[in-house]
């Protein structure tokens, strides 16, 4: 069983020198025997973070290495020779190994025997011994834990937490950061299927939605903040032109502070943990504000906390738009917000009085485009899972399906002869495609846009079924569309299906980019050059080729859109430079020289860097030469300044 802070690995490297130090006897049990796990976390909690990074590599490596190696290692580092720093240091690791097993072993007083117990008493070991519970256990104690948590708290009381305990963040490596990280991937992994039960009840939709979208896309989030943030967020060296040299140049990729993150219902677990995730490994701290629709109410600090996270270090505060513009008003240095283009433009609003930035991932109407030469079944497929997947409601939906006009035909039948395959639930065994609507508003809003369409002329080819009230939206499949039209121009968000013509690729592009939205498109064709063509002339944030809401699938792509459908991208490596303030550090060695540009200012200094600049801007090697020349001039100009000042005392 991993622990907090030690993998499995590390802790078969810590059973296996423990047992070396102490195998046991008549009367002592060996010390893996003892239950020691327990008391890990414990110790390495107070643990200085380089000697717990150095701990855990040893343990690693005394997981592999025989025991027969391990037990020489020891018998050297027993008796070092002499006094030089070398032996000093075998001494310490023989101190320090020891420590750590002694301290576990005589921690447990449920597994050592009387003597053991004796000894306890003696080194007067505190008996208190805190133990972590079983993670099935944690998930038990919902009820219990919602009332330790962090709900009822006002928002000041929650942002100032965040703020005072942001310098501890701050001062963890991101490895140590990701340590957390670590736990956190594992510990869904283990309990996805609770999650999933979880995500169901509140936001009705089916379990594949639900492990595919939410549980697999934030594994695979976590996954690529382990392999890659170390990378993303080290020191980078840039380039420093030839006018400054003898410099360096840097850029330090540091937190912002607090971050607020306001999320709504459509995907309450992935666009909570994937924002926060981004956020605390950069080194914020997180104020988290979910949908009032689905708040998942006690999850995030549930598992947060069977994680090693300290309760300041990522905060939820539940309630609805008040809550989030009552938390804006406390001036988190960030805003990072994913909800409606409505919402969006408050936000910005507010944060615009006290210039906080904003990151606004927002609504769209993201279109596919099936040209003629595309494989037809795949294209049809691709789309009506598109549009259907999640019920329509996510912000990457196909909404809008343009066919070339000469497949229109094909495409409608073989679209209508797979609709009806569709199956209907909100509490499935994973057999169902789609599930029902989350929020009533959606209802509303999905029942006028169809009444809007088919008051203008559209046809309802499936779905007519439907009383316009039900929660279990069946997909809505409509041609003769035109322009005016809602279901034409704005975010439906439900499981709509418009099937619209056109003839040549110029139009299609120039139709799609009429829309006030750029958030995502999907382009289908055999002609991956005419594909990339039309993907590059698409104003978005991102398109999928022969494929569909795929750009979101991988975690190293930066996500977000243009125009109405926000700013700023997260995810891949801009998305987590988004969280950081990126410092920029400009070197230089230590000197008693003075900068040439520095006072006082000459004629001859003026004339020198004209004369510079003209040769550093002007092609060919001999210019090179010149301002090689000119620039040694102008140095010895400074030397000279520097020598001046140099006047002896007397
Ligand atoms: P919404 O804008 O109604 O609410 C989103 C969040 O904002 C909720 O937590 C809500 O309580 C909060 N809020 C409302 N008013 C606020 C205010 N004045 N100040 C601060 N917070 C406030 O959106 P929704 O209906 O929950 O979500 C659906 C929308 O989200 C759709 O438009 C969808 O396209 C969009 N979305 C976008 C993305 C993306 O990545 N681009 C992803 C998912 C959803």
């Amino acid at each position: 069983m991993a622990t907090k802070y030690l993998n499995d690995r590390q802790l078969s490297g810590l059973k296996k020198l423990g047992d070396i130090i102490l195998p046991g006897d008549s009367e002592l049990p060996a010390f893996s025997k003892t239950g020691f796990e327990l008391h890990v976390d414990r110790i390495c909690k107070y643990m200085n973070q380089d000697d717990l990074e150095g701990i855990e590599l040893l343990l690693s490596i005394f997981s592999w290495l025989p025991s027969l190696a391990i037990r020489i290692l020891l018998k050297i580092a027993q008796k070092p020779r002499g006094e030089g720093s070398l032996a000093a240091l075998f001494r310490q690791l023989d101190i320090g190994l020891k420590g750590i097993i002694f301290t576990l072993y005589y921690s447990n007083l449920e597994t050592a025997n009387e003597k053991a117990k004796n000894i306890h008493s003696v080194i007067g070991w505190d008996s208190q011994i805190a133990s972590y519970p079983e993670e099935d256990e944690m998930f038990e104690k919902t009820d219990q834990f919602r009332l330790q948590g962090q709900m009822g708290d006002s928002s000041e009381a929650v942002m100032s937490r965040a703020v005072l305990s942001q310098p501890a963040v701050r001062e963890l490596t991101v490895k140590r950061r990701l340590h957390y990280i670590k736990n956190l991937r594992r510990y869904i992994l283990r309990n996805r299927e609770k999650i999933t039960d979880l995500i169901q009840k509140e936001a009705q939709k089916t379990k594949t939605d639900i492990l595919v979208s939410e549980i697999f896309g934030v594994l695979d989030h976590l996954a690529f903040l382990e392999k890659f943030s170390e990378r993303i967020l080290k020191d980078e060296k840039v380039h420093t032109p030839v006018a400054l040299l003898g410099k360096k140049s840097r850029i330090y990729y540091e937190p912002l502070g607090t971050v607020l993150i306001i999320s709504p219902w459509n995907y309450p677990f992935y666009q909570a943990i994937v924002p926060i995730t981004s956020a605390f490994v950069t080194g914020n701290t997180v104020v988290y504000k979910p949908s009032e629709i689905t708040p998942l109410e006690g999850l995030l600090e549930e598992i947060f906390t069977a994680c090693g996270f300290e309760k300041e270090w990522v905060q939820v505060c539940y309630g609805d738009g008040k809550v989030g513009a009552e938390l804006i008003d406390l001036r988190p240095e960030k805003i990072f917000f994913t909800g409606s283009v409505a919402t969006g433009k408050k936000i910005m609003t507010q944060a615009a009085k006290q210039l906080i930035p904003v990151e606004l991932e927002l609504g769209g109407k993201d279109p596919a485009i099936v040209f003629e030469d595309a494989s037809l079944e795949r294209a049809v497929r691709g789309c009506l899972w598109g549009a259907l997947t999640n019920s329509g409601q996510s912000c990457t939906s196909v909404e809008q399906v343009f066919i070339q006009e000469s497949i229109f035909l094909e495409f409608k039948k073989m679209l209508l002869k797979e609709v009806k395959k569709i199956r209907q639930s909100n509490c499935d065994n994973g057999a169902v495609e789609i599930g029902h609507m989350t929020s009533p508003m959606q209802i509303k809003i999905v029942a006028d846009h169809l009444e809007d369409a088919l008051a203008k002329g559209a046809n309802l080819l499936h779905g007519d079924s439907w009383d316009r009230k039900s929660a279990a939206i069946p997909p809505l499949v409509l041609d003769n569309i035109t322009e005016e039209m809602k279901i034409y121009r704005d975010e439906t968000f439900g499981p709509i299906i418009p099937l619209i013509s056109f003839i040549s690729e110029r139009e299609v592009v120039d139709r799609c980019n009429r829309s006030q939205f750029g958030l995502s498109a999907s382009v289908w064709s055999k002609d991956l050059k005419r594909c990339d063509r039309v993907a590059r002339s698409l104003i978005t944030g991102n398109v999928s080729i022969n494929n569909v809401m795929l750009t979101e699938g991988n975690p190293a792509l930066p996500f977000g859109g243009v125009k109405n459908s926000g700013i700023g991208r997260y995810k891949g490596a801009a998305g987590l430079h988004g969280f950081c303030n990126q410092k920029s550090i400009l070197i230089d060695g230590h000197s008693e020289k003075c900068e040439v540009n520095w006072y006082p200012y000459t004629q001859k200094k003026y004339s020198g860097f004209d004369k510079m600049m003209e040769a550093l801007f002007s092609p060919g090697i001999l210019n090179f030469i010149k301002f090689a020349l000119i620039g040694m001039k102008l140095e010895s100009y400074s030397d000279k300044a520097a020598k001046k000042k140099k006047v002896p005392t007397p």
